[in-house]
């Protein structure tokens, strides 16, 4: 057993005790409804912690699952794609876009320094074929955090579908999805949820859910879809094994928040 360490990196953040304790709770069957339960409470909670109306997606994998995932789901070949990157996490979302096939634009800022939403508005303007933009909401390599509702109002037209990396900002600084217009905001349980890594997150807007199911989603493993359809039983499931262990945790993190 390591001794408590006052950890001083963005994430994982420390676990209360409460939920780490909980993660020792025995196994129980994930199709029963126990477990329906448990991701009704876990789904209920992350709404409201989200800010938002939509469903919140959970897949077990690290935040980097939910970039992936947010790719795999809304990206046709081809795509085009622009990235605002000022920092580390901003060419994580570049790179994971371009594997995805999409046909990725980078508008670099010094790090350091936030996305300028003129210049964003310049290159959505001269490229109206892009249809996505993503924005990392607080770049946790220059821990500066984005001003989101500008950067949707510098999107022209009404195509344009925003991605928003929340990763390390959802819980710990305030983010409103609906109100601001965020059509993907991607989260993760290790850093201002307070929970243990391992759970990716993810909700979307209206706009973004029809752009999902008009593109032939590049994984069995990531399917929006297909988590939406189980999570909207009458016992709520997922499609595959979930981390019951973390969701525990995950639980009363969210009690306590
Ligand atoms: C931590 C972090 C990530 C990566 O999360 P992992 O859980 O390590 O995959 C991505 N984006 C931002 C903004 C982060 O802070």
């Amino acid at each position: 057993m390591t001794h408590r360490q006052y950890l001083m990196i963005p994430g994982p953040t420390p676990v209360p005790a409460r939920a780490a304790l909980a993660e020792a709770a025995p196994m129980i069957n994930h199709r029963g409804p126990e477990f329906g339960a448990l991701l009704g409470e876990v789904t209920g909670a992350l709404k409201r912690v989200f800010r938002t109306t939509h469903q919140v997606l959970i897949f077990p994998a690290a935040g980097t699952g939910a970039m992936e995932a947010a790719a795999a789901n809304l990206v046709a070949p081809g795509e085009r794609v622009l990235v605002a990157v000022a920092g580390e996490f901003g060419a994580r979302f570049a790179e994971i876009m371009r594997v995805m096939g999409a046909d990725v634009r980078v508008l670099e800022f010094p790090w350091g320094t936030p996305v300028d939403p003129a210049e964003v508005n310049r290159a959505l303007e001269a490229d109206r074929s892009i249809r996505i933009l993503v924005v990392t909401h607080n770049e946790t390599s220059t821990g500066v955090t984005m001003d989101l509702p500008a950067l949707r109002r510098s999107i022209p037209g009404d195509d344009v579908l925003f991605v928003v990396d929340a990763i390390s900002s959802v819980g710990a600084i305030d983010v409103h999805p609906d109100e601001w217009g965020i059509d993907v905001l991607v989260g993760a349980s290790q850093k201002g949820l307070m929970a243990p890594p391992g759970l990716a997150l993810v909700a979307l807007s209206e706009e973004a859910w029809e752009k999902v199911g008009r593109t032939r989603c590049q994984s069995v493993y990531w399917s929006f879809v297909r988590a939406r359809e189980f999570l909207e039983r009458p016992s709520p499931q997922t499609p595959y094994t979930p981390a019951v262990s973390l969701l525990y945790a995950l639980r009363e993190s969210l009690r306590l928040l």
